[in-house]
């Protein structure tokens, strides 16, 4: 199976703009952004959907909200949205989980 768009990011196999990374997660600049601050918060296990994950995963869901947390923090927002997008219906285009991160 091919590697996802995201997992190649990940590998620093395609570029991105990389703002924040740890153990866990990465925060790149989303290439066609909503709003005036637009940041993907990506676990770096792939994870097709929220459906997708499993009772393990709980972890690193927190971390994710963390890492958002983190990068908020680091670029001063005073305010941010976060959104999930899950499968078709919801709108998902990327099949790795991840978390869109906007501010005005
Ligand atoms: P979603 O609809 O929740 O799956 O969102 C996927 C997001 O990934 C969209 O907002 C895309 O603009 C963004 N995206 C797709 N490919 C890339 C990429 N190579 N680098 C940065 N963002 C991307």
């Amino acid at each position: 199976m091919d590697k996802c768009i995201f997992c190649q990011i990940v590998d620093k196999e395609i570029p991105a703009s990389v703002v924040y990374e740890n153990e866990s997660c990465i925060v790149f600049r989303d290439v066609n952004p909503k709003e005036k601050t637009h940041l993907l918060v990506v676990p770096k296990k792939h994870i097709r959907t929220i459906d997708d994950l499993s009772d393990d995963d709980d972890m690193l869901m927190g971390a994710m909200m963390l890492c958002a947390r983190n990068v908020a923090k680091l670029i001063d927002l005073d305010g941010y949205r976060l959104q999930v997008n899950v499968g078709e219906g919801g709108g998902q285009e990327v099949y790795h989980v991840h978390m869109h991160l906007l501010a005005k």
